[in-house]
């Protein structure tokens, strides 16, 4: 088995792709384990950022390194949240609340009064794979996923802005869908599928 180390904390991260890289030979490890920095992710793109993280585990640990950067787009608000979903309330968290509750409470203000036809939206994520931190040749995979906001919160299952996030093909929001469905059906579902096939193609 050869060495990646995961660019994120998040354990449940870890899991689903782990299950999907031990069939290729592949190990994954957290970036916790090896006392990773923390990087400012200051791109502005989900593949600069990506980029960012994968390329400072893989200098610091000098193994392979997988990131991920993922986001909510809303049409009606041009790409926003997008790259900043994670705080897009932290600045203003007196008026909103902290956290994913003041991300959710400002998106339905900033979408206040608008019909469902102009409440568009989609989860993006973007997987980055560096054989190493200096590596020309990054292997990039995009996933997206459709839907609408909500114009109030269902379901109790999932993070982020699931509760608000309108599934169509299943007449449920993201937070009302079960999880093994969200996770082969999402924007990280895919972008997972995709990584999986083009590190299997090139032999990794
Ligand atoms: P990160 O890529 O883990 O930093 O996530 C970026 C932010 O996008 C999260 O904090 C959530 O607000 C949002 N997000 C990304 N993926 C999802 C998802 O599957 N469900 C809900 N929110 C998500």
């Amino acid at each position: 088995m050869s060495t990646v180390i995961l660019a994120s904390g998040n354990a449940g991260k870890l899991k689903e792709l782990d299950r999907i890289l031990a069939p290729l030979g592949l190990s994954l490890r957290s970036q916790g384990e090896f006392n990773v920095p923390e990087v400012p992710e200051d791109g502005l793109t989900f593949v600069e950022n990506a980029l960012i993280k994968a390329r400072a585990a893989a200098r610091h640990t000098g193994f392979a390194a997988i990131a991920d950067d993922s986001g909510l787009e809303v049409d009606a608000l041009r790409g926003a949240p997008g790259i900043y979903s994670a705080r897009y309330a932290a600045s203003e968290a007196d008026t909103w609340g902290q956290g994913d509750a003041g991300n959710n409470r400002k998106l339905l203000s900033a979408l206040e009064g608008l019909p469902q036809s102009e409440r568009s939206a989609r989860f993006q994520c973007v997987l980055v794979y560096l054989r190493h931190a200096d590596d020309p040749t990054p292997i990039i995979c995009q996933g997206s996923w459709e839907g609408f906001v909500l114009p109030a919160p269902r379901g109790e299952q999932g993070f982020g802005y699931d509760p608000l996030f309108y599934v169509p093909g299943h007449d449920c929001s993201a937070a009302e869908l079960p999880r093994d469905v969200k996770n082969r059906i999402s924007h990280r579902g895919q972008a997972c599928a995709l990584l999986a096939r083009a590190l299997a193609q090139r032999g990794a």
